[in-house]
């Protein structure tokens, strides 16, 4: 075990059913559907056993956020068990894009040109149109990544029109320092005039918000699987 403070692994079945039911009683609440919410399971820094404790329980969708540490553990996970659907949430470097292809499933962190650009034509090659996102930095972060609010539309237009990617929908990751809430609010705007149907946002601090304001993806870590070992 990675940690002194991995949860066994009935712990991490329990913190799933927990969620879950927490997702679901969120959406009763603000009288919005929640069979569309998709609980992606971020195992980012987590040791396989969290994750086969994961699969074991029936869970499928996972997230990862550095493609090196997901060639490391996923290729034998993924050839065991065919329905896994695995998404990319960190921030890509153009020189990893084939790699990223190859292994994953959706690709939630498209947040420039050039690596729209790279990352259809490594889609291209590989015959894999994978379903993507596209980041928004809705708080205008110079340290995060993703393309600002008022530049979405036009980025958005240029993925699918020019590009052919298979945009489904938006990616955000709040400004820790603030309320989560008007950054859900703005980034279901955009997906909303973009005729985008698909929002990921809110991880496990703040997901029950993120359902509140139309999540149809939450990115939960932590609250799954417990504390991440050190980067
Ligand atoms: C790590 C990470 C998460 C999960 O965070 P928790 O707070 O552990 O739930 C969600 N989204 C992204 C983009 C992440 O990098």
């Amino acid at each position: 075990m990675a940690t002194g403070t991995s949860p066994s692994n009935n712990d991490i079945a329990a913190n799933f059913d927990d969620i879950k039911g927490r997702i679901q009683k969120t959406g009763k609440k603000w009288e919005r559907p929640t069979t569309d919410v998709d609980l992606i399971a971020v195992s980012k820094r987590q040791p396989v056993s969290a994750i086969e404790a994961a699969l074991s329980s029936g869970h499928r969708h996972f997230g990862e956020n550095r493609v090196q540490e997901a060639q490391e553990k996923w290729p034998d996970l993924k050839a065991r068990y065919a329905d896994i659907e695995l998404h990319l949430i960190g921030p890509l470097q153009t020189n990893k894009a084939k790699d990223a292809v190859a292994l994953f499933d959706v690709i939630q962190t498209i947040d420039r040109p050039k690596l729209a650009r790279i990352l259809a034509k490594e889609m291209t090659a590989a015959g894999r149109n994978l379903p993507v996102y596209i980041q928004v930095n809705t708080g205008k972060e110079p340290q995060k990544a993703g393309i600002f609010p008022e530049d979405a539309d036009a980025f958005i237009a240029e993925c699918r029109e020019e590009l052919g990617l298979d945009v489904v929908g938006l990616m955000c990751i709040p400004p820790v320092e603030e309320q989560p809430a008007p950054h859900f609010a703005l980034l279901g705007k955009i997906a909303g005039r973009n005729g985008l149907s698909h929002l990921s946002m809110g991880m496990s601090a703040d997901f029950e918000t993120a359902v509140q304001f139309g999540a149809t993806a939450v990115r939960v870590g932590t609250a799954l699987f417990g504390t991440r070992t050190d980067p």
